[in-house]
């Protein structure tokens, strides 16, 4: 147990989802109260979607001071806040909610998570040629990132090419005032296509290119944010792309995902010599967003390395 004395002051916090009973984000924000020295107690709640109106209005009843808010209703819950974010409203998903005077108001912390995860495993974007497969609904939080972080050029590869047109439609709109050159394919039927985009001179100058990636036999100058859910659950040896001559680009690929620790897209970009990282530090942020928001303060990275550690053991995690 994490060690939290409940008694007649302790706040709630908690989050709603469907399921909700393998979420490590009650590990983590214990681990946040305990070194914060706070006193709430975070619950998972497993809720029926014809309930989340009631479970919405009756946390705030209830006094809950903040709430995470994770799949499958992330879009659902916006009709039932007071206010929403302004990033959180552009991005279609609200995955925090912070108790205001008039009700819930809801942000997006996926999409600053992600940032913040990347510059502390020392991935930067900017002037970077980013590939991103997948166009669902986490691929709304990679595009804001790095449209604000100013990448190079970004290609946006989906089974569904439709699903990526839209995306990158919407980004594109609303960021006019970019110079970033976006292109969707369907790594299925244009193949073809997205290696050659991917062949050409585009030499990137951010951590990738300085890092000496780039120059050598193969130039590998593409970073790969993995946001579909290929490679979860049951269909750990799936990766969405497969093919080698693509892995030969990639210097650096992140997988959204967390479980499993490493994806077998994470073990295909480190055969072909990339380095590659989970999602876990994304979750781990994300959370800290919240509990920052919640409580008006900021947490130091250097508490990142310790919730971090309490979340693998709760996983079941040994690998450093
Ligand atoms: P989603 O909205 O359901 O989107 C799923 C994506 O995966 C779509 O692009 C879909 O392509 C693709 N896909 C699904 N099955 C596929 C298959 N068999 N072959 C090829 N493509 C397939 O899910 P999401 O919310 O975006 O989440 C995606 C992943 O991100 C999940 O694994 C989740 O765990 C992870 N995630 C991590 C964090 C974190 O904090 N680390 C946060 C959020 C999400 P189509 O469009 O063609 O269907």
């Amino acid at each position: 147990m994490n060690g939290i004395e409940i008694n007649g002051t302790t706040g709630l916090l908690g989050l709603l989802g469907n399921p909700v009973e393998h979420s490590v984000s009650p590990v983590l924000h214990a681990s946040l109260v305990k070194k914060h020295n706070d006193n709430y107690a975070y619950l998972a709640f497993r809720v029926e979607q014809e309930q989340l109106k009631a479970a919405v209005e009756g946390a705030y009843a209830l006094g809950a001071k903040g709430l995470n808010v994770t799949v499958p209703y992330k879009k659902e819950v916006m009709q039932y806040l007071c206010e929403i974010d302004e990033k959180a409203e552009l991005l279609g998903a609200v995955n925090t909610l912070v108790r205001t005077e008039h009700g819930y108001k809801g942000y997006n912390t996926d999409m600053p998570g992600l940032y913040r995860a990347m510059r502390y495993d020392g991935v930067s974007l900017e002037g970077q040629n980013v590939v991103v497969i997948g166009a669902g609904g986490v691929a709304n939080a990679v595009l804001g990132m790095l449209f604000e972080a100013k990448v190079k050029k970004i290609l946006i590869l989906n089974r569904t090419k439709e699903k990526a047109v839209q995306l990158a439609e919407r980004f594109q709109r609303v960021y006019a005032d970019r110079e970033i050159v976006v292109k969707t394919a369907s790594y299925e039927e244009d193949y073809p296509a997205v290696m050659d985009e991917m062949s050409q001179d585009a030499a990137g100058t951010g951590h990738i290119a300085q890092a000496g990636y780039f120059g050598g036999e193969k130039k590998k100058d593409w970073l790969a944010i993995q946001a579909t859910s290929v490679g979860m659950s049951t269909k750990t040896d799936e990766a969405a792309i497969g093919e080698s001559a693509f892995y030969d680009r990639i210097a650096c690929g992140y997988d959204l995902i967390f479980n499993p620790y490493e994806t077998k897209f994470m073990k295909l970009v480190k055969e072909h010599g990339g380095k590659s990282y989970n999602g876990l530090r994304m979750l781990l942020f994300q959370g800290i967003y919240a509990y920052e928001l919640w409580n008006d303060i900021s947490i130091p990275d250097e508490w990142a390395a310790d919730v971090l550690q309490q979340m693998k053991e709760a996983m079941g995690i040994t690998k450093a």
